[in-house]
């Protein structure tokens, strides 16, 4: 594979115009014959969406190459699992599980941005202009999950739409992949190359301090639930908190990236939060990797079964 000039392009914007392209032995190679499981009650949940990644039998978590040349698989064990979701700092609340005060069940997505709109659920809702509910088309194949809304975030009602979200949009672009219905050509976007992007809490926290394990806890139902109603095919956990909330995780960042793992049987991939990519540009090669991964992960689940088939 060589890239285009467009493409070449596009990973100058993220600062990995150095970078070797993916050798063709390494894009051949079968990486997630594992995230293809049976469909089962989603399906069953969501029926106008047949064939997207069940989403409960539990899959494997696999070894997967980045776009660099293969690797021989790492072992790659399961992610721990804690009790609470997210690290305790001096201050928070200890938290047992993921119980939630807030009732989603059922809602349809019109439903559920109503809800979250006038959620008082958690301290957040003091300090916000707005609640970010989330952008793109519903039938996309891909979700970003990231952390908070910040100061242009709470103020333009949508995720990603500061300095770290450009970032994104160009990260997304050098894979062929947007938020929007449309390419940056005006030609339609398939479903398989939208990206729909929700954050880990819908409310700005004051001062963008960390969110805590309670404003988390009372926020992650409404994200369980734009992950039932989107079904999406991958879903990428970008930074910490992300990751605590969907796998239960406090290992390193570092250490869960570079291999699959599933929420709720759908392929997770983690990778670095755009914020941390832009005060630590060394890392952005990683990032890549992971975007690359991400790519061929969906892929093959698309091919394995694709939608309506
Ligand atoms: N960082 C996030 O995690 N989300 C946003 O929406 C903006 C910045
Ligand atoms: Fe509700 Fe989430 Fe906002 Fe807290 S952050 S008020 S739980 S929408």
């Amino acid at each position: 594979m060589t890239w285009t000039d467009r493409q070449r392009a596009m990973l100058a914007e993220m600062g990995l115009a150095m970078w070797a392209p993916p050798s063709s032995e390494a894009l051949a190679q079968p990486v997630v014959q594992a995230v293809i499981a049976a469909r089962t009650e989603a399906a069953r949940v969501q029926p106008e969406r047949p064939g997207t990644v069940a989403p409960t039998a539990p899959v494997a978590v696999v070894a997967a190459p980045s776009c660099a040349p293969a690797r021989p698989p790492a072992p790659a064990p399961a992610p721990k699992r804690v009790t609470s979701p997210v690290t305790q700092r001096p201050g928070e609340v200890a938290l047992i599980d993921s119980t939630s005060s807030v009732a989603v069940e059922g809602l349809d997505w019109q439903a559920l941005r109503e809800t979250v709109a006038g959620c008082t659920a958690c301290a957040l809702c003091t300090g916000r202009t707005q609640t970010v509910f989330g952008v793109g088309p519903a039938q996309a194949d891909w979700m970003v999950v990231g952390e908070a809304p910040g100061e242009q975030e709470d103020r333009q009602g949508e995720p990603f739409v500061g300095k770290s979200g450009q970032l994104l949009d160009n990260m997304l672009r050098a894979i062929q992949r947007t938020r929007h219905e449309t390419q940056p050509d005006g030609s339609p976007a398939p479903p398989s190359h939208q990206v729909y992007i929700a954050n880990t809490v819908k409310c700005r926290p004051p001062g963008n301090r960390n969110p805590a394990a309670e404003e988390l806890l009372r926020c992650e139902p409404y994200l369980i639930r734009q992950i039932e109603l989107l079904r999406p095919r991958i879903i990428l956990a970008m930074g910490r908190f992300a990751v605590q909330t969907l796998l239960r995780s406090t290992e390193p960042l570092g250490r869960l990236r570079g291999r699959v793992h599933t929420y709720q049987g759908v392929p997770l991939i983690v990778t670095y939060h755009p914020d941390y990519l832009l005060r630590n540009a060394q890392d952005k090669s990683k990032a890549w990797d992971d975007l690359c991964l991400a790519r061929r992960v969906a892929d093959e689940a698309a091919a394995a079964m694709p939608i309506g088939a």
